[in-house]
């Protein structure tokens, strides 16, 4: 039996076994990449396959294999390519042990303390689609990225939500590196400023604040608006601020208003933001929607009719990442199903997304979906145990929930049995580095949003 013909008959086994959408999230697009004496490598399309069917199929795969090639022992894993490099090799190949742990490698490696640039990597000048929405907006942060510390200091840009301004921000970052790769900067939102700042003063490690943040060639504030009512953090934000503004080092801000706009901030700072350049971004037209569409489709190597991204682009209006979000929500569809795909296919997909979205209304529900999704009971999803297993799920539901519901920190500390609000803050941050940093995580949560929406 070659080795195509073994895996098609490990697939007809486990075909049976489990549901056909279930079946073609995992199983789809895999094969052996390679055969040992003992052993078989499977070739998966992303880690979050790997995880996926290491942690619940390899004993039935293993079942199944011994008796077509008992000789087969052990199961290892390999991404996409063919380097060695890429694979996984379980300790005690089988058991829920060693798949837990590298599920949680792989979770807790691409986050990680921010002693780097926090930089992500995709948000350059090169992907961003320049529009009548954002063209004020963009150049100000070219030029920024061209002269820093002169022209626009600070340069403060605002927008609603998913309109580019991280992303905007992130390109003058890379830009000012490309430039000159010894640049020192630093990418905070202002709730890690905060955070970090709170920590340090109860950690007696004012110092190392000081010199972290005031030592930067180029400090990037995101979503400052969070500052509102936070007198401590504004007073510190005012003297780094100063400091740097001094010492010529350039000072960029986003919020989702203008600086006057926001409440309970202190008016000079306001007047501080307002110093250098103040840049709004709009919703994008029709057109820079489609432009936008067109690029990222390509990008993603996938095709999909000028119909189907007419309907996303007339659809989803106001938010550039939910317009993202659909088109990469088609996108992994189309990979599942390996075919084209019709407008009528695609509104249905997109129906949770798009039209009468139902809203979810507790994060009791929210919850729910999130242990059903990873098979878990809601009492190990909400109690104490810092169980690996357990602890992904929670952090994956206290981030729906915040985004979902808005609800408040420290009352989602509370519906998790009582935890403090910066475990949920660490969550959702955490969350959302993995979210864009790493597609198949992306993916994961997608699926876990359809069920919560459908
Ligand atoms: P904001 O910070 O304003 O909420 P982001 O910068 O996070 O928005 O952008 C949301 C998503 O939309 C990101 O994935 C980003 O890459 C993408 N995006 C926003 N504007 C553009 C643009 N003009 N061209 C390409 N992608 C964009
Ligand atoms: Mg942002």
């Amino acid at each position: 039996m070659n080795n195509q013909q073994l895996w098609q008959a490990v697939l007809g086994g486990m075909e049976v076994s489990l549901s056909k959408a279930n079946f073609n999230t995992w199983f789809k697009n895999t094969n052996i990449a390679e055969r040992g004496a003992d052993y078989i490598i499977i070739a998966v399309p992303s880690a979050f396959n790997r995880d996926w069917i290491s942690a619940k199929y390899q004993q039935e795969i293993l079942k199944t294999l011994k008796n077509l090639a008992p000789e087969i022992k052990e199961l290892k894993y390999r991404l996409g390519g063919t380097s060695s490099q890429n694979e996984t090799t379980p300790n005690k190949p089988g058991t829920k042990n060693s798949t837990e742990q590298s599920s949680h490698k792989e979770f807790s490696t691409t986050t990680g303390p921010s002693n780097f640039s926090g930089l992500i990597p995709k948000y350059t000048f090169e992907t961003f689609i320049v529009g009548k929405n954002n063209e004020l907006a963009h150049a100000a942060s070219q030029a920024v990225a061209k002269s820093p510390g002169t022209q626009y200091n600070p340069l403060f840009i605002y927008g609603g939500v998913g309109l580019g301004k991280t992303h905007l921000m992130h390109a003058a970052g890379h830009r000012l590196l490309q430039t000159n790769p010894k640049t020192k900067i630093l990418y905070v939102t202002s709730e890690k400023f905060a955070n970090d700042y709170v920590n340090a003063i109860s950690q007696k490690r004012m110092e190392e604040f000081k010199k972290e943040y005031r030592g930067v060639d180029a400090l990037l504030i995101d979503d400052i608006q969070f500052m509102a009512g936070k007198e401590g953090f504004q007073e510190e934000f005012f003297h780094t601020f100063n400091e740097l503004r001094d010492k010529g080092k350039q000072i960029i801000i986003t919020s989702d208003r203008q600086p006057k706009d926001i409440p309970a901030v202190e008016q000079r700072l306001v007047s501080r933001f307002e110093w250098g350049m103040v840049a709004d971004i709009q919703a994008p037209d029709l057109e820079t929607r489609m432009a936008i569409l067109r690029n990222k489709m390509e990008k993603k190597g996938s095709v999909l009719s000028e119909d189907i991204l007419f309907y996303i682009a007339e659809n989803v209006v106001s938010n550039i990442r939910e317009l993202e979000g659909a088109l990469n929500r088609l996108a992994v569809y189309q990979q599942m199903e390996n075919r084209g795909m019709v407008l009528d296919q695609a509104k249905t997909i997109l129906a949770s997304i798009i039209g009468t979205k139902k809203r979810i209304t507790s994060a009791k529900k929210i919850a729910e979906s999130v242990a059903e999704f990873y098979n878990i009971s809601m009492e190990d999803l909400i109690k104490q145990s810092r169980k690996k297993e357990f602890v992904k799920p929670r952090q994956i539901a206290m981030y729906l929930i915040r985004k979902e519901l808005d609800n408040s920190f420290p009352s989602i500390g509370d519906f998790f049995g009582g935890r403090d609000h910066t475990t949920v803050m660490h969550a959702v941050e955490k969350v959302e580095n993995l979210k864009t940093n790493k597609d198949s995580f992306k993916q994961e949560l997608d699926l876990i949003l359809d069920k919560l929406f459908i």
